[in-house]
């Protein structure tokens, strides 16, 4: 509980005296008695929770299957808050402004790419449930999850996608879910807003077992054989970007709840 400014005020006026009259007994400077010195864990905490939010965000983090303990009301109120709105404009603003000014090819060949999950549709229904990434990632209670296929739209997600396709681009979905569950993501893309994409890519047994960075890698790798030029990409993973075959222009969305390699 933070005191009220005049419980400061009052607390300063009684040890004012002491003040003036406490001295360093080598230096003749003035010591602050120990009294005024007002530490508030709660607030440290939330400037520790930023800076390992911005760690992540900026690739500086390794590896992490749950958020740390302390940073659980951090995430929630960012990510229930207008934090995490605020920053996916940012991100959709900056990329549509890039993609209204990136030359095309104009010949059905120019490729923006995006990732679904937190990138297109938000699970955070399933998150809040789930203590916003303070419980280890649960497959099969998400597949459940996926399976309502309830996920609604990013709305400045929505918004670029629809700039990008009357820009010209073709758009490429590239995202973890599985095959099996192609039929219940395109409902639920179609529910949520989203249209006209060229290509679905979902993980087939092929791609099995394999890091989401390898697996993007690959399946951008195919894009550029078949002749796309693939000039933006969208994700809310370092691994929807990073890797091999990367695209001239990554849009990395906020996500501090968890993190796939
Ligand atoms: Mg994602």
């Amino acid at each position: 509980m933070i005191p009220p400014p005049s419980s400061f005020l009052f607390q300063f006026l009684l040890l004012f005296p002491l003040i003036l009259s406490h001295s360093d007994s080598d230096s003749g400077h003035p010591v602050l008695p120990r009294p005024l010195i007002v530490e508030y864990p709660e607030f440290d905490a939330v400037l520790r929770c930023g800076a390992w939010r911005v760690a992540g965000e900026a690739n500086n983090l390794g590896a992490w299957a749950i958020i740390p303990e302390e940073c659980a009301e951090y995430v929630k109120d960012y990510m229930s808050g207008k934090g995490y709105a605020l920053d996916l404009e940012m991100v959709s603003k900056e990329a549509e402004e890039y993609a209204r000014t990136v030359p095309l090819g104009y010949d059905g060949k120019d490729a923006w790419v995006f990732d679904i999950d937190e990138t297109l549709l938000s699970n955070l229904p399933y998150y809040a449930a789930h203590g916003y990434g303070l419980e280890v990632f649960d497959h099969e209670k998400f597949n459940d999850w996926v399976e309502k296929g309830v996920a609604t739209a990013i709305e400045p997600s929505l918004k670029l996608y629809e700039d990008v396709l009357n820009l010209g681009f073709k758009v490429i979905l590239l995202t973890g879910r599985n095959e099996r569950h192609r039929s219940v993501t395109v409902d639920n893309l179609i529910n949520a807003g989203f249209k006209d994409w060229d290509q679905l890519i979902l993980r087939t047994s092929d791609d099995q077992g394999k890091p989401a960075v390898l697996y993007k890698s690959e399946k951008r790798g195919e894009m550029e054989k078949d002749g796309y030029r693939i000039l933006g990409n969208s994700g809310d993973q370092w691994s929807d970007l990073l890797g091999s075959s990367i695209s001239v222009r990554s849009f990395k969305l906020p996500n501090p709840v968890y993190y796939i390699p």
